[in-house]
Parts: C-alpha cells; structure tokens; sequence
C-alpha cells in the first residue's frame, strides 16, 4: 500500500501484507518476544523487542533508536561524533522478508532491520542501506552477486581461574578427526537443526584444525540475504552454544595460540537483477530466473571469465583498505599472520589457501553453479553489510577500470624472496586495524561509497577501540573479542 503525502511522513511505503504474513507467523508459533536488530559499527549485533500484541503497530512505526548508537565501539564507549550525540531519533524498521523464529530463545523471533530516518528515507550511517546501494550499483551493470559467509568458532567452556576468566576449548581433538564429531556431537546435532529451522541449508560440518574449533559451512543466497544469514549464523553458535552450558566464539582470534576463526566470504555475480528480487533465496531460483554465472568461462584455464578477472582485480587494489571493513576489529590482524591458512598477502591464487583470495577449483556435475572467489581476508568482526558492501563496490571498480590482477600466485607467498614479491607486485596485508583505517581513509571508491556520516563514525569507533585495547595485553584482546563475537 501507498501512503499519501497526508499520511505519516515518515514512511512512504508500508506492505501491508507482508507486515500480515510476519504477525500470522508470530501468531502461529507463539512468538511473545520478536527482536528488531541492526549490526553496529563495531560489528555487534543489537536491536530492541517488540511484543505480539504490538507488533503490527511497530512494524508499521519502527522503534526508536538513539542516533548516537552508531557511534558506539565493542566496549560501548560511546565516541563524539557529529551528529551522534544525545540529541536525535532513528527508527529501528524490520524487513518482514527476513523474519525467524529463534529455535535457540524458544518464545521468541528476530528480523533484521535498517535503519530509518524520521524523513522516512534510508539513514546515512544505515549498514544494510550500504549493502542495498552497492547492490542496486551491481544491477546496474546487469550483475547480481550470490554470497556466503564461511564462519569458524571456537566452542569452549568459560572457567573463573585466579587471572580472570578464560574459555577452555571442549576438545583437544585433531583435525577433521572422528574424536573431534564424537565430543561436539550434541551441540552439532542442535545446531545444525537451528539452522535449518532458520531455513538455511547446512552444506558442510568439520571438527576444525583448532582445538575445540568447528566449521559448518551453509548455502548462498542473494547478497543481502547473504549478510542476514552471517548475522542469524552468529547468533545461532552462540545461542546454541549457550543452552548447553557453552561458549561459542566467532572471533578471529580467541585464544592466541590456537588456529584463528575466518569468515571467508564466497561470492559469484551473476548475469541480470532477476536473483536479487525478494523470495528467490537460492540458485535454483536464479537460474529459473534465467540466470547465468557471469564469473564463469569453460574455456578459461581456471574457468573464469574475463568478468571476474576484472572483479579480482577490483578486490586487490582496494584490499589493502577493503580489510578494515572485512577484518574489523583490532583482534583480526592477530589471525592474518602468514603460514596460518588466513592469508597475509595481497594476492590471489588458484586452490591457494595462502592467498587473500583463492579460486576454489569446481565442482563435479556443476561446473557453473560451483564458479566462485573466495575472500579469505575475512572474519566474523566485520559488520557483514560493510564487509559485503565494500566488497562490491571494489570489484565493480575493477570492472569498470577493465583492471588486471596480473598472475596469480600459485605457492605459498611466505616462502617468494622479497626480491619475487616486488616482481609480483605481492604486498604485505595491514598487519593491524590502525594500519587498515589509514588505507580506508586513503581509499577515495570506499570512502566516497560510505558517505561522510558512515565513514566519519566508522572511523571513529574503530580509531577508539585500537585506542582501548593498546592499554591492554593480549590476553585481554582476545577474551572481549572472545565475548562478544
Ligand atoms: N582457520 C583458517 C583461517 O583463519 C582457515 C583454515 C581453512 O579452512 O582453510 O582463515
Ligand atoms: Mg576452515
């Protein structure tokens, strides 16, 4: 339904009958509590809750919101930015499409929100309008991207000893070994049926190199779909985690001497907007759609077209920068060392699991569908709207300016003598988040793309959170990045 000009100004359109779908659904399962979230700048997941009864009129109204919470670090120090101080209102407003019911806070239900200016237009520091922008600029160039985040966590158990807290790791397990399936076997088994609750699709689960670390690898969607799902899959470790008495954490590095945690993020563009329409939430719809893998090229030695080559080149040029938004928090560089799989160089490579971005080699009886780049710069840290958001707007560049990525690095690039890396034009990955912001700073596509309100916040939460934890060891890194991620 379209609202008049007379009629709240603050919205311009309402669907009703999605708002009616969502408040059959809570209906139906009994949803008392139904949580309207958004990720923040320092990558925390928050929101507020509606009640049933009131849920129709807040679907409608949104909640409110303090303009200030964006300028808000992991810490919840609250930073001085222009035009986020005490003073000033945003309305939390769901997207009914992404409804679900929580299967890990049973009575209760969550949609993710954008945020909303009273003028009824997209806020300026909104993460998913960000998403929504570079998406609607890939549709331009006849693109739509599928993606999916390939979170790691730690599951642990959280012990009180004479220094504090610490999360012990529930196994001392090998990797992908049976000893490792048999000890996470019961939070496994309920995660995985949280997941699908959620309708997403599990793909793959492994007992991870780390101690006590697990891999459950789930479908693509539609970009923004894409994002959510990151969001639901945190939520849901961590909710799982916690019913068995348990702590998940998704953290790039919770414990310092243990494998680190990436969020590698797949992706694929493909031919015309048609996949990126609400309800087509996976392949198959795209290719009924009539669809085709743009990144795709049979005769191409690693399959891929000149398209992504181009989009390759886009990632590598912006990387150095676009890591303050994929890896962002001061904790991910502690993972993004050489030799530990994470990748450290500014290189792509094929099935290379030392490059920033590898292409995975495809898969038999789908050569098509399987076509993908994987981001290994990656973590769970990053506000996944940012993260996803900044990366299309970096490979989009690199079509646009036709850019080469040159060849790819097909070794480990640790062991290449500095002499061979200057000849490959391999540079080191920031080796922290204070060396990253300067990238972004410097980078005028990203920079432009995030707009002043956004990137002067951004900023300025990240710049306070390397602040606040260089008065702090390690040890005290990782447990709060441990706790809230
Ligand atoms: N744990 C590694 C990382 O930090 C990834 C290992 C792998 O799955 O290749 O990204
Ligand atoms: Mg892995």
């Amino acid at each position: 339904m379209k609202r008049g000009s007379d009629e709240a100004p603050w919205r311009c359109h309402v669907d009703v009958e999605a708002i009616r779908r969502v408040v059959e659904r809570a209906n139906d399962t009994g949803a008392e509590l139904i949580r309207f979230l958004y990720v923040d700048h320092g990558g925390v997941v928050r929101g507020k809750a509606t009640s049933r009864p009131t849920l129709e009129r807040r679907m409608v109204s949104g909640i409110g919101l303090t303009v200030a919470m964006q300028a808000m670090n992991m810490l919840d120090e609250l930073q001085p930015v222009d035009g986020m101080g005490p003073v000033g209102e945003v309305r939390i407003v769901p997207d009914p499409d992404s409804y679900v019911d929580l299967p890990f806070s049973p009575g209760a239900a969550a949609m993710m929100s954008d945020l909303i200016g009273l003028d009824g237009q997209p806020w300026a520091a909104c993460p998913r309008a960000f998403l929504r922008s570079a998406i609607a600029e890939a549709a331009q160039n006849g693109l739509a991207l599928q993606a999916a985040f390939e979170p790691e966590f730690l599951l642990a158990r959280r012990e009180t000893g004479p220094d504090g807290d610490r999360l012990v790791p529930v196994d001392e397990s090998l990797c992908f070994s049976t000893t490792g399936f048999a000890l996470a076997h019961d939070f496994a088994i309920d995660f995985v049926r949280a997941i699908e609750a959620q309708d997403m699709a599990v793909e793959l689960y492994h007992p991870e190199l780390g101690h006590g670390q697990q891999e459950m690898s789930i479908s693509h969607a539609p970009a923004l779909a894409a994002a959510d799902r990151q969001v639901w899959y945190r939520e849901t470790a961590r909710g799982v985690a916690w019913r068995h008495g348990l702590w998940a954490s998704l953290a790039p590095k919770p414990l310092p001497d243990q494998a680190g945690n990436g969020a590698h993020c797949h992706f694929s563009a493909w031919t015309d907007a048609a996949n990126d329409t609400p309800g087509a939430t996976s392949l198959a719809d795209a290719k009924n759609a009539g669809s085709s893998n743009a990144f795709y090229d049979p005769g191409d030695r690693y399959g891929l077209s000149q398209l992504a080559y181009h989009f390759i080149g886009g990632i590598l040029l912006h990387l150095p920068a676009l890591v303050a938004l994929t890896c962002g928090s001061v904790n991910s560089y502690r993972r993004l060392q050489p030799q530990h799989w994470s990748s450290a160089f500014v290189c792509y490579g094929n099935d290379n699991r030392e490059a920033a971005i590898r292409i995975p080699s495809r898969m038999w009886g789908d050569d098509e569908g399987s076509t993908n780049l994987e981001l290994k710069a990656s973590d769970s840290t990053g506000n996944p709207y940012l993260a996803l958001g900044g990366l299309i707007h970096a490979g989009l560049d690199g079509i646009r300016r036709k850019l080469d990525p040159g060849e790819p690095v097909n070794v480990d690039p640790a062991t290449l003598s500095e002499a061979e890396l200057r000849k490959r034009r391999v540079a080191r990955l920031p080796t922290s988040l204070g060396e990253a912001l300067d990238e972004l700073e410097r980078d005028e596509v990203l920079m432009e793309a995030l707009g002043p309100l956004r990137r002067t916040a951004y900023l300025a939460v990240k710049r306070s959170e390397v602040a606040s934890f260089s008065a702090h060891d390690a040890a005290y890194e990782c447990l709060q990045h441990a706790l809230r991620f």
